[in-house]
């Protein structure tokens, strides 16, 4: 049987840009879709689900959603670091419950959700943007004024219109959700160097008393190393601090790929706005995108819908969403960069010379960097008066300044 339905805003992906941007198009009245290919929101855990409980705040994520952490600890072959913070000010999230909590919000402000149904072609019509989908043997069409694509790394509505290519560089992570005998719930740990990954880090990401994801990032096309292989050789082997987790019992494997190919691709078109990984809105260098997922996926929905509202739905009407997004993070992820270029060349004796940098930031500084959250002015503070030389001349790189202290 083919149905079809008619929508003013259809949001492809309730991820957390998917669900965010459903959340503020609903708020304003309009009919909203929120489509999802997965049975339930989150069935599948693609994340390690770190991020800052700063952003916790700012998008009121309840507090039985995330274990805090204090401790930023990593190491390299022959090095180890430890920063302590006054207080928590990261935080590893429940995936499931986050996202679920999300999609929840925007189905009280009136969005329907549609999960088992997976977009599979977009065409233009008059109406808008027509998309097909398949749901349990049914083929089904959405039509929509406007279409908000959310669907992640695959970005299935743009690819589809033909309107952008698969991403060339990008992070291809393996993690185990763990159950373990040893763990300080409120430390992370980053662990670098060639045998972590060639072309990325390792982590161990503590989510409760006993329990922690650890896990593999690289860096592709970098390197062709499997993370999947590689996760399982350093679990055996009990490399570094994964040796201090005593025993270790997997109770869920968790697989992702996340877009690392800066901020090439336009993001608004008529009828059609990217938000999330489609829009590659994350910080390079982690690799972390769900704060920027939320917040730019709330933006879009809420100018999505103020242009149906409006009835100006063609690219120029949209293109405040472009605008406001990269002028909020455009230089910052430009900034890291250019860090994560440097890393990325790093061999495990400059591995270990770095990590003697980071031990020397403190907790203030280690955050905003790693968090790309650097004002233009902290950067030339910090380029221009640290105490240490090797922070002025790591400072340096992200300034883009050529000259060397
Ligand atoms: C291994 C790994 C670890 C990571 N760790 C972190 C971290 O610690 N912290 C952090 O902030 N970020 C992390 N990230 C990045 C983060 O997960 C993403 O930036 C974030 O999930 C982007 O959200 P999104 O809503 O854009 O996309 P997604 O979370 O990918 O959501 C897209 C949604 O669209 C659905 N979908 C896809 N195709 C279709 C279709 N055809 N029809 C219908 N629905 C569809 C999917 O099922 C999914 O629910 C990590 C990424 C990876 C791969």
């Amino acid at each position: 049987m083919v149905k079809q339905v008619d929508y003013d805003i259809a949001v492809v992906g309730a991820g957390p840009a998917g669900s965010s941007a459903a959340y503020s198009a609903a708020r304003t009245g309009l009919k909203v879709a929120l489509i999802e290919k997965e049975q339930t929101v989150s069935q599948t855990v693609r994340t390690s689900g770190v991020t800052w409980i700063d952003s916790i705040h700012e998008f009121g994520i309840p507090s039985d959603c995330y274990n805090p952490i204090q401790n930023y600890s990593f190491c390299s072959p022959n090095n180890e670091a430890t920063i302590s913070d006054r207080e928590p000010r990261a935080a590893v999230l429940d995936v499931r419950k986050t996202y679920r909590w999300l999609a929840g919000l925007a189905q009280k402000e009136g969005a329907e959700l549609f999960t088992n149904t997976t977009v599979i072609g977009a065409q233009r019509d008059q109406y808008g943007i027509l998309l097909k989908a398949a749901s349990a043997g049914e083929e089904t069409y959405v039509k929509a004024r406007l279409v908000v694509d959310a669907s992640g790394f695959q970005t299935v509505v743009a690819k589809s219109l033909g309107l952008v290519s698969q991403w060339k560089r990008f992070g291809a992570g393996a993690e185990f959700e763990a159950q373990v005998e040893n763990v300080d719930r409120h430390t992370w740990w980053l662990m670098v160097g060639q045998e972590y990954s060639p072309a990325g880090y390792a982590w161990i990401f503590p989510t409760g008393e006993k329990t922690v994801r650890i896990g593999v990032g690289i860096g592709k096309p970098e390197s062709q190393v499997d993370p999947t292989e590689r996760l399982k050789e350093l679990i055996e082997k009990r490399k570094g601090p994964i040796a201090r987790l005593g025993k270790i019992t997997p109770i869920e494997f968790h697989y992702g790929l996340i877009p690392n190919d800066g901020l090439r691709r336009k993001t608004v078109y008529d009828n059609l706005i990217l938000a999330g990984d489609t829009a590659g809105q994350a910080n390079p260098l982690v690799l972390e995108g769900i704060r920027y997922a939320i917040r730019f996926g709330r933006l879009a929905g809420q100018i999505a819908s103020d242009a149906a509202i409006g009835d100006r739905l063609d690219e120029k009407s949209l293109a405040r969403y472009e605008e406001s997004w990269r002028k909020a993070v455009e230089s910052k992820i430009n900034s890291a960069a250019r860090v994560q270029a440097r890393w990325i060349g790093l061999d495990d004796k400059q591995w270990d010379e770095e990590i003697d940098i980071i031990k020397e930031l403190n907790a203030d500084e280690f955050l905003d960097f790693i968090k790309a959250d650097f004002g233009l002015s902290s950067i030339i503070k910090m380029a221009a008066h640290h105490p240490k030389v090797a922070v002025r001349q790591l400072f340096n790189i992200v300034k883009g300044a050529a000259k060397r202290n």
